[in-house]
């Protein structure tokens, strides 16, 4: 029997756990990736000795790589020199006012009570609840399609979904437990990885506490650019094929049934296409009216996740005060995130992360230099002109310096500034967005849009707009219940 042909369209995290699963499964795999290399948001961009990941730079639940990597007979790292980072991050209120998060529990327990009396203790049930969570999440909502209203709302499923708190949302929640607002912001920021703002994205994600305090924060040594190259390495050893700047200009359909694409140079046949380019884009410029699952007007609806706007610098000396993750929590951080997601505009004041990879990975900056990238959540579908990328980039540097308690505009040798224009045109990316479609509780499961095409047979969709949602293990995760359905299919 010939095999199957799949075509995968894209090769962000999702196309790569695709390519690797079904090609392992039996299928002629084939990914056409429109830009020059595999990694999609996570792509790493090399400029004057500095090696610069451009996308995610927190690597997180480590379970899910490892059950990844174990479909293949393999550990993570066999292909990468992974450490535990300690501290996991520095967190700034203010100029001469940071705590630091470490590795061990007992240390950030003693943070918390000292940060409010009795703190502790509450810390230690809120983080029962959310390893709780989290393990309820793992065995039965995250690893699961949902196809139909009645595969979400089934009787133990709903009483799951109480415990889990998925009908509150976080802040309400954390409040409960805290009154200290430096602890809450500590256990809320999560939230933005994805996509979402802790005034209205369920509690469930309180998860994340457990993600964070309990499992640690983690770094591929050479940085997130390593775990692409893995996966598609992966993919490869599977027998998975890589096309790569050959944009995918329609996906033919014939009979109901997908029946291949067509790119920039050439047309391929398929028994089946998988989408990983992002869904709202792909469904509205790859596929014909007649053959889409949604309407423009379902789009528009949508609570899309924030755009980004990020600076990659080089400088030629190493930054004192900043370590390898840096968060910058505003006084106003409500009003930031009304800027995001109530009523969007560019923020006048903000929160942002600092990360120098730097101070783990020598090789990703010059001899005695700091490889800097800083990432500022803003809402998607803004207007990105030159005129607003100067006045942020003055804005933050300043900012940064203040923090930073030293000069770094004079010692900046390498600079690239990437906002919503950047995403649209280097990944497509609707609205501009950076991640996709945010996590509401309207924007949960089921209520995501699905991964198997409404109208066409045989054409799939998997990334960061499908469940389980945004972030690299999830959209792994999203290709590992694609790839099931298809193997049992
Ligand atoms: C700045 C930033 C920081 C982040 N930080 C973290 C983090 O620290 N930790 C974490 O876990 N997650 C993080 N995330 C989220 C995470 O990176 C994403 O959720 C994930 O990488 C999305 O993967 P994906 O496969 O769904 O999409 P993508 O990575 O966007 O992949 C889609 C691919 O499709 C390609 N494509 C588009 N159109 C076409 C076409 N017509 N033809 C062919 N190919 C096409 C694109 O070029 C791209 O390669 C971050 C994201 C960003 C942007």
């Amino acid at each position: 029997m010939p095999k199957r042909k799949v075509i995968v369209i894209g090769s962000g995290f999702g196309g790569l756990a695709a390519a690797g699963l079904l090609a392992r499964g039996g299928f002629d795999v084939t990914v056409i990736e429109k830009n020059e290399q595999a990694g999609g948001r996570a792509s790493v961009w090399k400029k004057d000795g500095f090696t610069f990941d451009m996308g995610p730079s927190w690597y997180l639940m480590p379970d899910v790589f490892e059950k990844f990597f174990a479909e293949f007979g393999k550990k993570p790292q066999d292909y990468m020199d992974l450490v535990r980072l300690d501290p996991s991050y520095r967190v700034f209120f203010d100029k001469d006012d940071y705590v630091d998060i470490s590795a061990d529990l007992e240390k950030n327990l003693d943070l918390f009570e000292e940060l409010e009396a009795g703190a502790k203790e509450k810390m230690k049930e809120y983080l029962k609840l959310s390893k709780y969570e989290y393990d309820i999440a793992m065995k039965d909502f995250i690893y699961k399609d949902y196809k139909h209203l009645t595969d979400f709302f089934k009787p133990k499923l709903i009483v799951e979904g109480t415990k889990l708190h998925m009908f509150k949302k976080l802040d309400d929640f954390a409040k409960r437990f805290f009154k200290s607002e430096k602890i809450r912001k500590i256990l809320e920021y999560t939230i933005v990885f994805l996509g979402g703002s802790p005034y209205d994205s369920p509690a469930l994600y309180s998860l994340m506490s457990h993600v964070d305090f309990n499992m640690g924060v983690w770094f591929p040594k050479g940085g997130m650019g390593k775990l692409v190259e893995a996966m598609q390495k992966i993919a490869e050893e599977q027998g998975a094929k890589f096309v790569f700047k050959e944009p995918v200009e329609k996906i033919l359909v014939a009979n109901g049934k997908a029946a291949g694409v067509k790119t920039s140079k050439n047309k391929y046949d398929a028994d089946l296409v998988v989408v990983n380019a992002d869904y709202a884009w792909a469904e509205q410029n790859l596929i014909d009216k007649k053959h889409r699952s949604y309407s423009q007007k379902y789009w528009e609806k949508r609570k899309i996740a924030p755009s980004a706007y990020l600076l990659f610098l080089g400088l030629n000396k190493p930054l004192k005060r900043f370590i390898h993750h840096n968060l910058y929590f505003d006084p106003k951080w409500d009003k930031h995130f009304d800027d995001i997601f109530k009523k969007p505009k560019w923020p006048k004041n903000f929160s942002y992360y600092v990360s120098c990879i730097s101070k783990t990975d020598k090789t990703s900056a010059i001899k005695g230099g700091e490889n800097v990238f800083v990432l500022i959540p803003v809402a998607a579908g803004l207007k990105d002109e030159e005129k607003i990328r100067q006045y942020y980039f003055d804005k933050t540097i300043e900012h940064m310096e203040k923090l930073a308690g030293e000069n770094i505009r004079d010692h900046i040798i390498a600079k690239r500034i990437f906002a919503h224009n950047d995403f649209s045109n280097r990944y497509n990316a609707y609205k501009g967005t950076a991640l996709g479609l945010a996590h509401t509780l309207k924007q949960t499961a089921v209520f995501r849009p699905k991964h198997e095409s409404k109208k066409v047979k045989n054409l799939y969709y998997t990334g960061h707009y499908n469940h389980p949602g945004i972030g690299v293990p999830m959209v792994i995760i999203s290709s590992q219940i694609i790839s099931k359905m298809l193997l049992s299919s």
